[in-house]
């Protein structure tokens, strides 16, 4: 922090919403500073670089509204084409030189009117504002399984997939069945001499095959920008009313399920039927969307497995039916540890870490700010709606009340605004009451929900949510001014 009447915010991650935070800030002509773990942008999609990866988002949905990309090359394009996307991004904001590459917040503290964050190479940086911008998706989850360090052949997460092994004519075996597994099975089956998939719970899946846009969509697209932003206005409707079947029972919900039995119905196989029908409401865990995933476990050299994984030994996966499943190749498609929010050692004011003020699960007010951490700021944090709606649609809209709460600080050296305890208390109770309603309290576990079985998603529709951000509610906040 240099002078006292420059406001400066440090920003930690270079993802989707650190590089959005980022641009705003640049445009309002704010100073700022990010702090990135690794040595490129684009978070998830620079970590996740499994074969089959693409958004379940829409491409023309899931970028930037104030920087459309006018050529995607599918309705869900893959994942490098995603990547690429924010690395032409940061570049066309000249964002690159204000990134610290491969340094990691290792512990952040509120003192003397601002944040006091250190960094793995041993900097103390003084920072206004602290915005986390580290996303609940980038802690891997390996699963406890026993013998699970005796496999001989070659194991890895999704998400640190290992390109130097040759998969042709492998026999693999991916364990988990979400969205990411779900993603890797067509292109594994056209490569592996067996494929086994390991599901312990039955998913939900909702038929939406994903397009290739032919040459002359693409044309006229590059030609009429208009056509990207009537397409984006399409499927953010359909996220609207998609987020409406999750959040309230009726008609769309209905839809949803309706869609995703009679797609079950077409499995042929009975035997396989049975084993990918769920015993839980459509939607209660994160509904998948695929029209490969059916057809590919009916090829004979792949296999749905729904025996319970005992133990893994050298050879590969036993079941609880006694049966090895021998394996060259595991993957653990196990999935993220989203609960662990923000970074760790997180001091506010008081002397309380956020891990101690979230002991019994993560609690803000209106998903960003939190009582007693002064100027902290995070981007979809808990319960943002990233399971209605895009996420990218999420962070821009907490990007711009992020920057108006910055606003009232700027030009105050010292101010500070945390959120009052009683806001933060009677959003947790509102949400609570609306928790109710939704479709992922029907009986299931998934990630959506906190170590207390509570979802951390947001309960209320699109609407609400643009609504409740439009900006800032003072009487919500203490404006603090120094001493
Ligand atoms: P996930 O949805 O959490 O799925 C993890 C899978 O691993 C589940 O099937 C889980 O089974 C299984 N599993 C975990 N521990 C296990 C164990 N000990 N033994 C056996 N099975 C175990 O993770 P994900 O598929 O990586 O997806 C996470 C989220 O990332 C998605 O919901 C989505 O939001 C995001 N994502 C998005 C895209 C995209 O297209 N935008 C793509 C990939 C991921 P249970 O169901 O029984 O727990």
């Amino acid at each position: 922090m240099t002078g006292s009447s420059r406001f400066e915010t440090l920003i930690i991650g270079a993802g989707m919403s650190g590089l959005a935070m980022a641009i705003r800030l640049q445009k309002a002509g704010l100073p700022f500073r990010i702090i990135e773990k690794a040595n490129s942008v684009g978070g998830t999609w620079r970590e996740n670089t499994y074969p089959g990866l693409s958004c379940d988002v829409p491409s023309y949905f899931y970028s930037y509204s104030f920087e459309p990309n006018l050529d995607w090359s599918h309705r869900f394009s893959p994942g490098p084409e995603i990547r690429d996307y924010f690395e032409r991004v940061a570049t066309k904001y000249d964002l690159l030189k204000h990134i610290d590459f491969g340094e990691t917040v290792t512990g952040a503290r509120f003192e003397e009117g601002a944040w006091t964050v250190e960094t793995s190479g041993g900097e103390r940086i003084r920072a206004n504002a602290l915005v986390d911008a580290t996303g609940p998706l980038h802690i891997k989850n390996y699963p406890r399984i026993e013998g699970l360090d005796s496999f001989e052949g070659t194991l890895f997460h999704s998400a640190d997939w290992d390109h130097s092994v040759d998969l042709a004519g492998k026999r693999i075996g991916v364990v988990g069945n979400g969205s990411t597994g779900v993603q890797m099975m067509a292109p594994l089956s056209e490569v592996a001499s067996h494929l086994t998939m390991f599901q312990r719970t039955a998913q939900w899946i909702f038929p939406v095959g994903n397009k290739r846009y032919s040459d002359s969509e693409r044309k006229w697209t590059r030609r009429l920008p208009v056509l990207a932003w009537l397409t984006r206005q399409f499927y953010k409707r359909i996220f609207d009313l998609a987020s409406v079947g999750v959040t309230q029972e009726g008609f769309w919900r209905k839809r949803m399920a309706k869609g995703c039995r009679e797609y079950l119905a077409s499995v042929a196989d009975p035997e396989l039927r049975r084993k990918l029908t769920p015993d839980y409401e459509p939607g209660c865990k994160r509904l998948i969307l695929s029209t490969r995933f059916y057809p590919t476990l009916a090829k004979d050299h792949v296999d749905l497995v729904s025996e319970p994984i005992e133990r893994v030994e050298a050879r590969g996966v036993v079941t609880a039916d006694g049966q090895l499943h021998e394996l060259d190749v595991l993957v653990l498609a196990t999935g993220f540890r989203p609960h662990e929010w923000g970074i760790d050692n997180v001091v506010g004011v008081d002397g309380m870490s956020l891990k101690e003020a979230w002991a019994q699960g993560p609690r803000t007010y209106r998903s960003i700010t939190m009582p007693g951490f002064p100027n902290y700021f995070m981007i979809v944090g808990p319960n943002s709606p990233i399971g209605n709606i895009s996420v990218i649609d999420v962070s821009e809209t907490q990007v711009q009340y992020i920057l108006d709460c910055i606003q009232l600080l700027v030009g105050e050296p010292g101010r500070v605004l945390v959120p009052k305890r009683e806001a933060a208390e009677a959003f947790q109770s509102d949400l609570r009451e609306a928790m109710k309603g939704t479709v992922w309290v029907t009986g299931c576990t998934s990630w959506y929900l906190d170590p207390e079985g509570t979802p951390t998603l947001w309960p209320w529709s699109a609407k609400h949510f643009h609504d409740l951000m439009r900006h800032p509610v003072l009487e919500d906040f203490e404006l603090i001014e120094p001493r």
